[in-house]
């Protein structure tokens, strides 16, 4: 019997694009997971901004999310947000867990991209202390891991069983075989504003905020 697992799916969604919601969905069939939290990130004053405001970031994210029922937004990271400093994903996950308990499965998703990555982030080795790690594939990111630490993390951590992932609350990778979807947030915000049409990117409802919007120089 599988117990539920619930998953979150952090970034900054800037904007929101089918490269983050089509492998999310597959990934969803294929380790049977019954609900994703879509976590818009924080982001301190002093960083690089987005382009959209968090508020238009969160309007998309709503009308991105109102066709697929899989997923909900968790805004923990912006209604938490300490103004001089970015939220960690460690810490977004233990104020999950103070408030859920150490019984519940949780997982949190990442693309290819994050993933080799991950020695940049603070406390990395520490993730799965409080969720499993599952990874979309995404082109242009090689599978091939090359940092030593990271690669050895996840010779200890990895398993190909979908029931590891249901039957601890955490601790395990999953590297899933998700569709690639050639999309980033970066190409998008330079098509718009080439003047280049982007319908095929993103759900027609965020599609057509961007344009009312004049999102992006749109
Ligand atoms: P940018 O193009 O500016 O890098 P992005 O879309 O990659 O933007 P985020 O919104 O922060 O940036 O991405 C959130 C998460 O989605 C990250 O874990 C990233 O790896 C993953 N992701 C984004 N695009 C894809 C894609 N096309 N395929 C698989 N995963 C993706």
């Amino acid at each position: 019997m599988s117990i539920e697992l619930t998953a979150l799916f952090g970034g900054t969604f800037d904007p929101i694009h089918y490269g983050h919601l089509l492998p999310v969905i597959a990934l969803a069939k294929e380790v049977n997971l019954t609900h994703v939290s879509l976590l818009p990130n924080y982001i301190p004053p002093h960083k690089p901004q987005p382009v959209a405001t968090t508020e238009q970031r969160l309007d998309m994210l709503r009308l991105a999310i109102s066709d697929y029922p899989l997923f909900s937004i968790d805004c923990r990271e912006i209604t938490q947000a300490k103004s001089e400093r970015p939220s960690f994903t460690i810490e977004t996950l233990q104020s999950w867990r103070q408030e859920h308990g150490n019984e519940k499965n949780l997982a949190f998703i990442i693309g290819q991209d994050s993933l080799l990555n991950l020695p940049s982030w603070y406390n990395w080795q520490k993730l799965l202390d409080y969720c499993h790690l599952l990874v979309c594939q995404r082109p242009g990111y090689s599978q091939q891991i090359n940092d030593p630490q990271l690669k050895q993390w996840l010779k200890a951590h990895q398993t190909e069983s979908v029931d590891d992932l249901h039957q601890n609350p955490n601790g395990f990778i999953y590297v899933a075989h998700t569709p690639l979807k050639n999309i980033s947030a970066t190409e998008i915000k330079q098509r718009i504003q080439h003047r280049q049409d982007c319908q095929a990117f993103l759900p027609p409802k965020v599609w057509q905020y961007i344009q009312n919007h004049h999102l992006y120089n749109a």
